[in-house]
């Protein structure tokens, strides 16, 4: 089974639209989303609405944070104009869909989740080895895919840090993939990040993917985001 795996979309259009051709190519089995559709960037509706055709599409903390204040008042200064903004664009049909996302799912070898497998409706980060390790306590399967940071790594259960483009999973190990963002990628690349993986070869793969930051840009231009918002995407970070 090759699975396309997806995350940190943030309403960039011209990156998730990339991204969705460079999968239809490889023709996947199943298509995952592990959720921050919206924020960020400046079209929502679109990302929401592509998004919509996996086959799995999980809740990220930028979806949630649409129907809910609390977790609003939480955000940084950046996310918060941009989910306020988000929320003023999406019909309601829209704000109910992101409010009934699931926050894991599990299918074969894999833990699909977009922050952590310990708690995943409390938005923690995985920024540190012992943080990823502890991980490894909280979900049953080999391996588990998140999101959430924007830095694609591989951990094992051994405390090994893979930062290789193709992996082949080794027996008696596990594994976290940390998938990296389509929208906003934050490891000093600016290209869409992705992720493919064969559960029949154990093999999984980082795609990157170059698409039109310029689009991006002069489109959140036009709906007056913060000018740091704008310019990070051109940096990866
Ligand atoms: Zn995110």
């Amino acid at each position: 089974m090759v699975y396309a795996i997806i995350s940190d979309i943030h309403a960039n259009a011209a990156a998730l639209d990339a991204v969705l051709s460079d999968i239809a190519r490889r023709n996947p089995d199943r298509r995952i989303c592990l959720g921050d559709i919206v924020g960020y960037c400046a079209d929502p509706l679109e990302t929401i609405a592509k998004v919509k055709a996996f086959d799995v599409i999980l809740m990220g903390n930028h979806d949630y944070a649409v129907n809910d204040k609390a977790l609003i008042d939480k955000f940084n200064f950046h996310a918060r104009l941009a989910i306020e903004w988000t929320i003023e664009q999406l019909p309601d049909a829209d704000k109910q869909y992101l409010a009934k996302l699931p926050y894991t799912h599990m299918e074969g070898d894999s833990t699909f989740v977009h922050a952590t497998p310990r708690n995943p409706e409390g938005w923690g980060y995985i920024l540190n080895i012992d943080d990823a390790l502890d991980a490894f306590n909280y979900f049953e399967t080999r391996v588990a895919f998140i999101g959430h940071t924007h830095h694609p790594v591989v951990v094992t259960d051994r405390g090994h840090i893979i930062t290789d483009k193709k992996i082949t999973f080794k027996e008696n190990t596990r594994y976290l993939v940390n998938i990296g963002s389509v929208g906003q990628p934050r490891d000093g690349n600016p290209k869409a990040c992705y992720v493919l993986y064969d559960s029949d070869e154990q093999t999984m793969e980082y795609v990157r993917v170059k698409y039109s930051i310029e689009t991006t840009q002069a489109r959140m231009v036009k709906a007056k985001f913060q000018p740091f918002l704008i310019h990070r995407l051109s940096e990866g970070r």
